[in-house]
């Protein structure tokens, strides 16, 4: 139950499992066509080019900041946390002046004062980390992708940890470039880099005066190959990871068939009832407030004389869970990942497995109390 990567579903491991097809066999390049539109439409965005590289998140950053940055550019980072400061590094390595909208650990931007900078600053590009990883906290991409539109600022929203798990319409709201990974919420193990980058953003990016400064990262190398299999045949740039492909498909496809909406409700669901466990238990969560806390993780303060061996103990009671990141902070919390196959099993698992761990290191509270709220809030969402 950690953020990622998280637990996989059989059918998505069984892909990888499978004999690995040739990259140009016939029955591969169906298989990629289909993963690449089945992308667009699980980040609603019908008119972006997908991209399907192999990497991680990290790569699928890189992409987004080469392709569309050059040097002198400026950048504007709404800035919530470890994977925000990792963009802004990004975004500098690519020759780009880059300005902070700094929020307090827990804490989500606030719009109007994004805005004021969006205003004055003659930026190119503003990123957004949609949920931060390192402190559970939910941007309100919405209003910020759309204030950015609105000031004709091209939008980068990294979706690493939010992607098919926290409701995104990247064409309806006019976000530019969502950019993820497979191993969280999109339900593949870790490898595939995956972007959807928005027309205006594909004219941002042909409309360059210098050359993409990274050969493995450059649209130019990889549009064509996108398109050839979307049209149905083969094209070579550098060996797709044949099987991890095979796999997103199939998850994409099992993402398609819950539906949108109702797996960002899933995630809702499951995301209140852990937090009604957490309630009951005493802890209090990073992010400040319930608006801005996120639907795939939670963030929790250790309480008063528990400390990380608490994770120790949890892996004894049968759950893995993750320690904390943010640079200011990581000693004094830890994180339950919630994300893709999720449900009402895993969160009752988790939570008593949490009570345990945290009654063997001293903490005191009711037994089952925390399982009774999160059951409570389960068959209350009905
Ligand atoms: N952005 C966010 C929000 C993340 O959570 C992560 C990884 N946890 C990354 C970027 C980087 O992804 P990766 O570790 O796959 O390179």
């Amino acid at each position: 139950m950690i953020p990622g990567p998280v637990e996989f579903d059989p059918e998505v491991l069984r892909a990888l499992g499978a004999k690995t097809a040739s990259h140009v066999a016939p029955e591969f390049i169906a298989v990629f066509g289909r993963a690449l539109k089945r992308l667009r439409e699980v980040c609603l965005a019908p008119s972006a080019q997908p991209f399907v590289v192999a990497g991680s998140g990290t790569l699928a950053m890189e992409l987004a900041v080469a392709n569309l940055v050059e040097p002198g550019d400026r950048a504007l980072v709404v800035n919530t946390g470890y994977f925000s400061d990792r963009m802004a590094l990004l975004l500098e390595r690519y020759g780009a002046e880059v300005v902070h909208a700094r929020c307090a650990p827990g804490e989500a931007p606030d719009v109007a004062s994004v805005e004021a900078l969006l205003t004055s600053g003659r930026f190119k590009v503003m990123t957004v980390t949609h949920v931060d990883t390192s402190t559970g906290v939910l941007a309100p991409a919405e209003a910020l992708v759309k204030a950015a539109d609105r000031h004709g600022v091209l939008s980068v929203v990294d979706g690493v940890c939010a992607t098919a798990g926290e409701a995104f319409h990247q064409e309806a709201w006019g976000a530019d470039v969502y950019l993820t990974a497979s191993q969280k919420a999109i339900g593949v193990p870790p490898g595939l880099a995956l972007l959807t980058v928005s027309p205006r953003a594909m004219a941002a990016w042909r409309a360059r005066r210098t050359p993409v400064r990274s050969l493995y990262a450059d649209f130019s190398e990889w549009l064509p190959i996108m398109e050839a299999y979307e049209a149905g045949k083969a094209a070579y740039f550098a060996t797709p990871p044949v099987n991890l492909v095979c796999a997103l498909d199939v998850s994409l496809g099992q993402i398609l068939r819950e539906g949108m909406e109702a797996r960002f409700a899933r995630h809702r669901r499951m995301a209140r009832s852990f937090r009604a466990a957490w309630r009951a238990l005493g802890l209090k969560m990073l992010p400040v407030s319930e608006s801005v806390t996120a639907h795939t993780l939670s963030a929790l303060y250790y309480p008063e004389g528990v400390d990380a061996a608490v994770l120790g103990r949890a892996r004894e009671q049968g759950v893995v869970l993750a320690g904390g990141l943010h640079p200011q902070l990581k000693t004094r919390y830890f994180r339950v990942g919630h994300m893709n196959v999720v449900g009402p099993g895993d969160v009752l698992a988790t939570v008593g497995a949490v009570e345990r761990a945290l009654a063997a290191a001293g903490h005191r509270a009711t037994p089952g109390v925390a399982v009774a709220a999160a059951q409570t809030e389960l068959l209350s969402a009905g």
